[in-house]
């Protein structure tokens, strides 16, 4: 007999509770990963996520492969491949870390059913977040919906766990079944091969992920609270991508922060966004389509104008900050936070186009994806979110720009042209525009008497 583990948002070996639990089993252990973009309800995954996915997934399996077990890869729905690999692994037990997304739970609900009724030992664990969502609760037993009582309540419940030791062997079961090779699934960009700036800027996988973390906490967190703002200082951990797919869990990073001390505290308060766009998402499962504040679905979005929308995406607004971060979002699959604040707030107050386009087009181009991080800072940044910046909050990139790029050395190294360029619009214009366009919707949400 042996057991099945299910990778999913949690590509590693080490502090993963669901593969320490199957190798305390004393059976071999078989990982598996299935790729489905057809279950209902599940969002495909944009283009930089498949690249980051593809090279991922090989490193998982040639850690697995050193210890001494494998990888299978299957395709499809997840409701008929796994029973289908339990079977063709010949095992009697499961075990996976949890999902927080309402159609991955529904799928996990139902294979747990299913695989139970046929006998087989299903077990789910912790492993993606420090707190699971529906243990932080306000008093009234709620979700939450402003981020500062909502971390005050998760630093009173018990400190995250630390992290489990990463196995040495992992033994295979001696029936070995049949995988997809991961080539097939075509993970990566074919013609035209647009990932050159992926390549140069990551190292996808666990051991890329672990070497990022010590170096950012030996090298950088100190300074962290001071240069987190400034686009240019490198002075964020990068750790993102590592965090949406799981090559490192929360509480590694939590408690590599916690043991070098300085600078820890603004550091671990940025993981709790993380957990709070968790939180918001596991109340609101469709945060990436719906206004978290329903009177904003009275908001009057003009006509879309696709030259806009096109400048935005390609970087040629002939705002320099803007355009440095959204042609950085495209070569490398990142963008500093300061600056995604800048672009967001640009599209949807400045060029008023719909945040669902944007956070369309971070989602593609994204390496660090994420189906919460993504729309709750979205939906912050428009106003419509539940603890949001106020609608009347105008970022403007002219004033960022000066304030956190002072030396100009961000936007030239990734739009060195862009004060060149005219701009698309007038910011004072646009700006009163936008919040002429929010007094309507206040007024038209306002109940009539
Ligand atoms: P650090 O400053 O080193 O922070 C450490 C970690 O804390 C990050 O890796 C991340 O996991 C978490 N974190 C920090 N800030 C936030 C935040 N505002 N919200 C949630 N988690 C946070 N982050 C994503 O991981 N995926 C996304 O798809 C995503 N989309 C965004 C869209 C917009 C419009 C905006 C404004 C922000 C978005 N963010 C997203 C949040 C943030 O920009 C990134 O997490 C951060 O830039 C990643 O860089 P870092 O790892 O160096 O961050």
């Amino acid at each position: 007999m042996s057991t099945l583990v299910w990778f999913r948002d949690d590509l590693r070996l080490a502090d993963n509770p669901a593969l320490r639990a199957a190798l305390n089993r004393d059976e071999p252990v078989v990982g598996l990963y299935v790729l489905d973009e057809v279950s209902p309800g599940i969002r495909p995954l944009g283009g930089a996520a498949r690249w980051w996915l593809h090279h991922s997934l090989a490193s998982l399996g040639a850690a697995l492969h050193e210890r001494g077990s494998t990888l299978l890869l299957r395709r499809g729905p997840a409701a008929q491949v796994v029973p289908q690999a339990v079977a063709d692994a010949g095992a009697s037990a499961v075990a996976w870390n949890r999902r927080y997304g309402a159609p991955e739970r529904a799928v996990d609900a139902g294979l747990k059913d299913v695989l139970r009724a046929g006998g087989v030992d299903v077990r789910s664990f912790a492993g993606s977040l420090l707190f699971e969502p529906w243990e932080v609760r306000t008093g009234g037993g709620t979700p939450f919906r402003v981020f500062t009582p909502f971390w005050r309540a998760c630093r009173h419940l018990p400190a995250p766990r630390h992290p489990l030791p990463e196995p040495r062997h992992v033994r295979r079961p001696r029936r070995s079944p049949g995988t997809d090779e991961l080539a097939n699934w075509r993970l990566l960009p074919g013609a035209p091969d647009w990932a050159d700036g992926l390549r140069e800027r990551w190292r996808p996988g666990e051991p890329g992920a672990r070497a990022r973390l010590r170096e950012f906490v030996k090298e950088d967190l100190a300074g962290y609270d001071t240069a987190r703002d400034e686009p240019a200082a490198g002075a964020t951990s990068l750790l993102s991508p590592r965090l949406r797919w799981g090559e490192l869990s929360p509480q590694q990073v939590w408690h590599a922060a916690l043991a070098e001390g300085g600078g820890a505290d603004r550091f671990l308060t940025e993981l709790g966004w993380r957990e709070f766009a968790w939180h918001t998402l596991y109340a609101h499962p469709d945060l990436a389509a719906a206004n978290l504040q329903p009177e904003f679905d009275a908001f009057e979005w003009p006509r879309l104008r696709p030259r806009l929308l096109h400048a935005w995406q390609q970087g040629r607004t002939g705002y320099p900050l803007v355009d440095a971060g959204m042609r950085e979002l495209w070569r490398t699959g990142f963008m500093h936070n300061r600056v995604r604040m800048a672009a967001a707030s640009f599209l949807v107050k400045n060029l008023r186009i719909d945040w669902r386009r944007g956070e369309q087009w971070f989602w593609d181009t994204l390496v660090d994806a994420d189906a919460a991080s993504n729309p709750f800072n979205w939906q912050w940044v428009a106003g419509s979110g539940a603890d949001a910046a106020p609608y009347f909050r105008v970022f403007n990139p002219v004033l960022q720009q000066r304030r956190f790029d002072a030396a100009g050395r961000y936007v030239q190294e990734w739009a060195p042209d862009s004060a060149g360029i005219e701009p698309i619009v007038d910011l004072a214009a646009s700006r009163r525009a936008a919040l002429d366009a929010y007094d309507r919707m206040r007024r038209n949400s306002r109940p009539r008497t």
